[in-house]
C-alpha cells in the first residue's frame, strides 16, 4: 500500500472529529445568537426554526424545494477558504495530510446538508431507513424543541462532550426525577443562581440581554408572519422581509 495514504486517512478522521466541534460551535454561537454577520442568525433562528417547529411542522409536507433548509450557497467555499491556511500549515508540519483534510471538510459539509434536508423533507428515501439516520433525525427534532440542546446535526460528539446532548430517554428520566422531587416536596422554583462575583453578575446580565434581544427578534418575526401586511416593523430589513415572504409562500 502506498504509505502516503495512511496520514491522509488519519488526517481525514481527525478533521471529522473537528467537524463535530465546528458545527456545534457555529450553530450555538452564530446561528442562535444575533452576532455580526447576522446572516447565520436570520437564516437559522428567524427563518428555519420559526418554520420548522415541533410535531407536524417539523417536516415539510409539500413537494417542491423549500429554500430554508440548506445553508447559503457560499457557506462551503467560505468554510474551505477559512480552513485552507490551517490545512497548509498542518501539511507543512505533517506531510501528506492536506487532501485527506480537504476531502473530510467538504464531505462533512455535503453529508450534513444531505441529512438535514432529509430530516425535514422525508420522502421515504433509502437513507431514512438506516438506524443511525433515525437516531440523528430524532436528535435534531429535539433540537427544534429545545433550542439550546443537540446543536450537532451530523455527529453529536461535541454535544456529548459539552453536555448539551439530550435524548427522549434522558428527558423522561429528568421528568421522572422532577416529579419525584415534587412529590417529596423538595422542588423549589428555579431561579438564577445568586451570583457570587461582579464578573458573574456582568456575565448574567450579558446573557439576559442577549436572550431578550433574540426573543425580541423572534417576536417581531412572529408578528410579521401573523400580520403579513405589517411591513413597517421590517422595513429596515428588506432582505429578511423578502426571505420571510418566500418562506411563508412555500409553507402555506
Ligand atoms: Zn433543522
Ligand atoms: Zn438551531
Amino acid at each position: 500500500m502506498n504509505m502516503e495514504i495512511v496520514p491522509q486517512v488519519l488526517s481525514g478522521m481527525a478533521w471529522v472529529l473537528y467537524g463535530s466541534l465546528f458545527e456545534w460551535y457555529w450553530h450555538k454561537e452564530w446561528m442562535h445568537k444575533p452576532r455580526v454577520p447576522r446572516e447565520a442568525f436570520r437564516g437559522h433562528t428567524l427563518v428555519h426554526h420559526q418554520i420548522y417547529k415541533v410535531g407536524e411542522s417539523y417536516v415539510f409536507e409539500e413537494t417542491g424545494h423549500p429554500q430554508h433548509i440548506l445553508l447559503k450557497p457560499y457557506a462551503l467555499p467560505a468554510i474551505v477558504l477559512v480552513h485552507l491556511p490551517i490545512l497548509f500549515l498542518i501539511n507543512y508540519l505533517i506531510p501528506h495530510t492536506f487532501w485527506g483534510g480537504l476531502i473530510a471538510i467538504s464531505g462533512y459539509f455535503v453529508v450534513y446538508e444531505y441529512c438535514h434536508w432529509h430530516m425535514h423533507v422525508p420522502r421515504g428515501h433509502r437513507i431514512e431507513k438506516f438506524r443511525w439516520f433515525k437516531y440523528l433525525a430524532k436528535h435534531h427534532e429535539l433540537h427544534h424543541r429545545y433550542f439550546q440542546k443537540n446543536f450537532c446535526v451530523l455527529f453529536p460528539l461535541a454535544d456529548l462532550v459539552f453536555g448539551t446532548l439530550i435524548t427522549e430517554e434522558s428527558l423522561a428520566k429528568q421528568k421522572a426525577a422532577r416529579e419525584a422531587a415534587l412529590a417529596a416536596g423538595k422542588l423549589t422554583t428555579p431561579t438564577l443562581a445568586s451570583p457570587t462575583s461582579r464578573q458573574e453578575q456582568r456575565r448574567n446580565a450579558r446573557k439576559l440581554r442577549q436572550m431578550q434581544k433574540t426573543q425580541g427578534l423572534i417576536e417581531e418575526f412572529s408578528t410579521y408572519r401573523v400580520k403579513n401586511n405589517s411591513k413597517r416593523r421590517f422595513r429596515k430589513d428588506a432582505r429578511l422581509q423578502k426571505e420571510l415572504v418566500s418562506a411563508s409562500k412555500d409553507r402555506e
